[in-house]
């Protein structure tokens, strides 16, 4: 038995500044955090594989409000909400996700049934909803996912947005090539927060397992997908190296496979997990701009919690250890 278990989670990353949060919320975020910490410990210290402990983790993010997964997920540009969610086994390398869902409750649970009971990867929209459907998950109205906090940064978002929404492609496309403008790829607003959760985990058998899930970013057009569903990018794991969960700027993640990128330092330049994350947080994606973080373990019990960001929710737990939560840099 492996005495080195331990997970680790994230809730999000972005401008989170210690001035601009109440010690009530603050509070809230610690007790959601150790909350969720001390469910996956258990299930890792009852002989639960890392895979089931991500799974509950996870499960249990998207259920609270206050994080951007599940309840709480953010809107569309179309006032609806778009849920993504990824799960990886890496003691087979194994791995399901979905996409575009609207009425899944949990979605890293319908990932974990692609994962277990499917031939495939990833499932998009309505097939991944039929899909779910199928296998007897709990469905709920869009609206389930409606909170009023999210309903205001939307508010503030679409506002930020309006002068891009009124050009078009022509202008938007000279709008790019002139510095002093937004670019289309710019942030709507660049002081949101990514609120996308995670978990990573070691087992008591040896292995890792990495589940993250998302309601996107604010006023994202319809139909659009980031990094977190996408194997490689937003999630990641390899008993042969770690596994890693990540939260940013998801376009940017993608560019980079940033969660495999990771594993893929550590085997090809055989760094340790520390170094490699590192380098993708704070060398390599910060070239293009890429905003946000990750949580990483290795098959050693090694975890890393790096974010290029002014704060990220994060925690992680070993076995018979009260768990460890923190926000700011
Ligand atoms: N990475 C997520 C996405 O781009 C957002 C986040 O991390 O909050 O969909």
């Amino acid at each position: 038995m492996n005495s080195n278990a331990v997970i680790a989670i994230h809730g999000g990353a972005g401008t989170i500044l210690r001035t601009s949060m109440s010690a009530s919320a603050e509070a809230d975020y610690h007790a959601a955090l150790n909350a969720v910490l001390s469910a996956g410990q258990r299930v890792l210290a009852e002989g639960g594989s890392a895979l089931d402990a991500v799974s509950e983790a996870v499960r249990l993010l998207e259920d609270c409000a206050l994080f951007n997964a599940g309840h709480g997920a953010v809107y569309t540009a179309a006032g609806t909400h778009e849920l993504d969610a990824a799960i990886m086994d890496g003691r087979t390398l194994d791995a399901g996700a979905i996409c575009c869902v609207k009425r899944v409750r949990n979605p890293v649970l319908a990932a974990r049934l692609v994962l277990e009971r499917s031939d495939h990867v990833l499932f998009a929209g309505e097939g991944a909803e039929a899909f779910a459907a199928a296998q007897g998950l709990e469905f709920v109205d869009n609206s389930y996912f409606d909170t009023d906090a999210r309903y205001r940064q939307w508010q503030v978002a679409r506002e930020q947005q309006r002068p891009m929404l009124d050009h078009d492609a022509a202008t938007l496309a000279s709008a790019a090539s002139n510095v002093n403008e937004p670019t289309p790829h710019e942030p709507i607003d660049p002081n949101r927060k990514f609120g996308t959760v995670g978990a990573v985990a070691l087992d008591r058998h040896g292995h890792l397992a990495a589940a993250t899930s998302t309601g996107g970013v604010t006023n994202k057009q319809v139909g659009r997908v980031g990094d977190t569903p996408l194997i490689g990018a937003g999630c990641y794991a390899d008993d042969a190296t770690c596994a890693v969960s990540t939260t940013g700027s998801g376009e940017m993640f993608m560019r980079m496979v940033a969660a495999y990128d990771v594993a893929a330092q550590m085997a090809y330049r055989q760094v340790s997990l520390e170094e490699a994350a590192h380098d993708v947080v704070m060398n390599r994606l910060p070239k293009i701009d890429g905003r946000g973080g990750l949580v990483a373990v290795d098959v050693h019990g090694n975890v890393t919690l790096p974010f290029n960001t002014e704060g990220m929710y994060r925690g992680f737990a070993r076995l018979g250890e009260a768990p460890v939560t923190a926000i700011y840099r």
